[in-house]
C-alpha cells in the first residue's frame, strides 16, 4: 500500500469522528464523506502502520441515509463533517458514540435520545472569519486545515442567516475602500460577529495587527448607515503571530461595546470576550433539561462553576436560596454581576477566579453542583475538592463527553450516574453537548 495507490472499499461503520470505516488488505482505511454500506473506489492519501487515510474518487452507491450538500465549502471547510448524513441518523451517531465512550470506561448506562433542532440550520450565533485576498478582492472564511488559506464561504449554511448576509456587505465595503488584510498591504486580520437572536442586534469585532486601521471611520460610518441592526463595532488590536484571534488592546468604534440578548426568562448583556452559547435556540432547552434533573428546591445552595455571563446561574435563581457562579474571564463575570442586577435578581453572587482554586479553598456547604468545563474537562484538583464537599447532586454540562466520561467516572464510587441526556448543539458537526445527573450514594 502506498500514497496515490487506488483501492476499491466498502464501508462498515463511522468512526467518531465520522469518517467512513473500511477494511481490506490487512488495512483500517478512514475516508471522509462515506457512509457505511456505500462502496467506492478511493486513493490513499497517507498511511500510518497500518492506518490508511483515503479519499473518495467514485461512489458506487448511495445510501439511503445520504442527504445532498448544498454547500460548495463542504470538502475544504472541514466545520461540517456529517453534512451529508440524514439528521435522524446524525443525533442516532451521537448517542451511539456517547453510549461507547461509558462503556469503554466499564459504565453501563443508559443514554436518553438525543434532543435534535427541528431544523438544524444556520443556527450559530457567532462568525470567526479570517480575512485575505484573492484576485485583489477580499475572501473570509475558516483556514483550510492545517493551513493559512481561506476557504471562501458566502453561505454558511450553519451560520446565522443575517451574519451572512452581513458578512457580505462588509466584504463589499472593505473591497469599496480598498481595506486590506494583513499580509496584503493592510491590518486587518478577523473578522467576529454575534447576534443576539431574540433582539436582533449585532456586535462586529475587526481584528487587526495594529492600532492604526486606516479606513477605519469610512468603514463604520458606511455599515452602520446600511444596517439598523449593527449594534456596536469594536476594533481589537492583536500585532502577535499567535493562533489565537483576539489581543489585550480594544478600542470601541460604535455604539456601547456589547449586545443584549434574551434566554429563557432574562436578558443579557454580552461582550464579545465573554463565551456565550452559539446555539441560544438549543442552549434554552439544555438549560431547562439541566435545571429541570436538578430537581431544585428553595432551600438549596448551588454553585455554577465555569458560569460564564451567568446565564445558568440566573436561569435557576428563582428556584434557589442562593446561588455562586465561578468563572475565569473577567469581562465575564462583569457581564454575569451587571446581568444579576440587570434582571433583578439578588440571591445570585459571582466570583472572578480559577474553579480549581475556588474550590480547593471553599470550605461552605454546597447542595447542588453545576459544572460546565471547556473542552479539557475537570482537573484531578477540581475533583478532589468535589469529593471533600461532597454535593448531594451533580449535573456535569459538557461539550466534549469524552473528558467527561473520564472525569465521572472518577466519582463513581460516591455518587450515582442517574441521567444521561445528550442535547444536539452543534447539528452537521461531529460535535454533541451531555448532561450528566449524579446523586450521592
Ligand atoms: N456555563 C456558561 C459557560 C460555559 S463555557 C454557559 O453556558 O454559557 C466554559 C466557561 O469556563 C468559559 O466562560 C470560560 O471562560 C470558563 N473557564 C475556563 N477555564 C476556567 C477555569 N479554570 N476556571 C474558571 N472558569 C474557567
Amino acid at each position: 500500500m502506498k500514497k496515490n495507490d487506488y483501492i476499491d472499499l466498502t464501508c462498515t461503520y463511522l468512526s467518531t469522528d465520522a469518517k467512513g470505516v473500511c477494511k481490506a488488505n490487512d488495512f483500517c482505511f478512514y475516508v471522509d464523506n462515506l457512509l457505511p454500506n456505500e462502496s467506492c473506489n478511493a486513493t490513499v492519501e497517507g498511511i500510518k502502520g497500518k492506518t490508511v487515510y483515503a479519499r473518495v474518487m467514485e461512489l458506487n452507491n448511495k445510501s439511503v441515509d445520504r442527504v445532498d450538500v448544498n454547500c460548495n465549502s463542504y470538502e475544504k471547510c472541514g466545520g461540517c463533517n456529517l453534512l451529508h448524513l440524514k439528521y435522524s441518523k446524525q443525533l442516532e451517531f451521537k448517542k451511539n458514540n456517547i453510549h461507547l465512550l461509558f462503556k469503554n470506561k466499564g459504565i453501563n448506562a443508559r443514554v436518553l435520545e438525543v434532543i435534535g433542532m427541528n431544523n438544524p440550520f444556520n443556527y450559530r450565533n457567532k462568525v470567526i472569519a479570517s480575512v485575505s485576498l484573492n484576485n485583489k478582492k477580499i475572501v473570509y472564511g475558516m483556514y483550510e486545515e492545517n493551513s493559512h488559506d481561506v476557504v471562501y464561504n458566502k453561505n454558511c449554511l450553519i451560520q446565522n442567516k443575517k451574519l451572512n448576509e452581513l458578512l457580505i456587505s462588509i466584504k463589499e465595503e472593505l473591497d469599496k475602500l480598498k481595506i486590506k488584510p494583513e499580509g496584503f498591504g493592510g491590518v486587518l486580520r478577523h473578522i467576529m460577529m454575534r447576534i443576539g437572536i431574540n433582539t436582533n442586534e449585532v456586535l462586529i469585532v475587526f481584528v487587526t495587527n495594529s492600532e492604526m486601521f486606516p479606513g477605519r471611520n469610512e468603514l463604520v460610518k458606511a455599515l452602520t448607515k446600511k444596517h439598523k441592526e449593527i449594534k456596536t463595532i469594536i476594533q481589537n488590536i492583536n500585532p502577535r503571530i499567535t493562533p489565537i484571534v483576539f489581543g489585550n488592546k480594544e478600542r470601541v468604534l460604535y455604539g456601547p461595546g456589547f449586545i443584549t440578548d434574551k434566554l429563557l426568562n432574562n436578558s443579557y448583556k454580552i461582550s464579545y470576550r465573554s463565551f456565550y452559547q452559539v446555539n441560544p435556540i438549543q442552549t434554552e432547552i439544555l438549560y431547562k433539561k439541566a435545571i429541570e434533573l436538578a430537581n431544585l428546591n428553595k432551600n438549596e445552595v448551588v454553585l455554577d462553576c465555569y458560569s460564564g455571563i451567568g446565564t445558568i446561574s440566573l436561569s435557576l435563581a428563582k428556584q434557589v436560596k442562593q446561588v455562586i457562579g465561578v468563572e475565569i474571564v473577567k469581562e465575564a463575570v462583569n457581564d454575569a454581576i451587571n446581568n444579576a442586577k440587570h434582571n433583578n435578581i439578588n440571591n445570585a453572587k459571582f466570583i472572578c477566579d480559577d474553579c480549581k482554586k475556588f474550590m480547593n479553598n471553599y470550605n461552605g456547604i454546597i447542595d447542588t453542583l453545576f459544572v460546565d468545563p471547556p473542552r479539557s474537562g475537570l482537573d484531578n484538583e477540581f475533583i478532589k475538592s468535589v469529593r471533600r464537599l461532597k454535593p448531594n447532586k451533580i449535573i456535569y454540562i459538557s461539550c466534549n463527553p469524552s473528558t467527561q466520561v473520564d472525569d465521572i467516572s472518577k466519582l463513581l464510587d460516591l455518587y450515582n450516574l442517574k441521567e444521561i441526556q445528550p442535547v444536539d448543539l452543534f447539528p452537521n458537526t461531529i460535535h454533541c453537548e451531555n448532561i450528566c445527573l449524579l446523586t450521592r450514594k
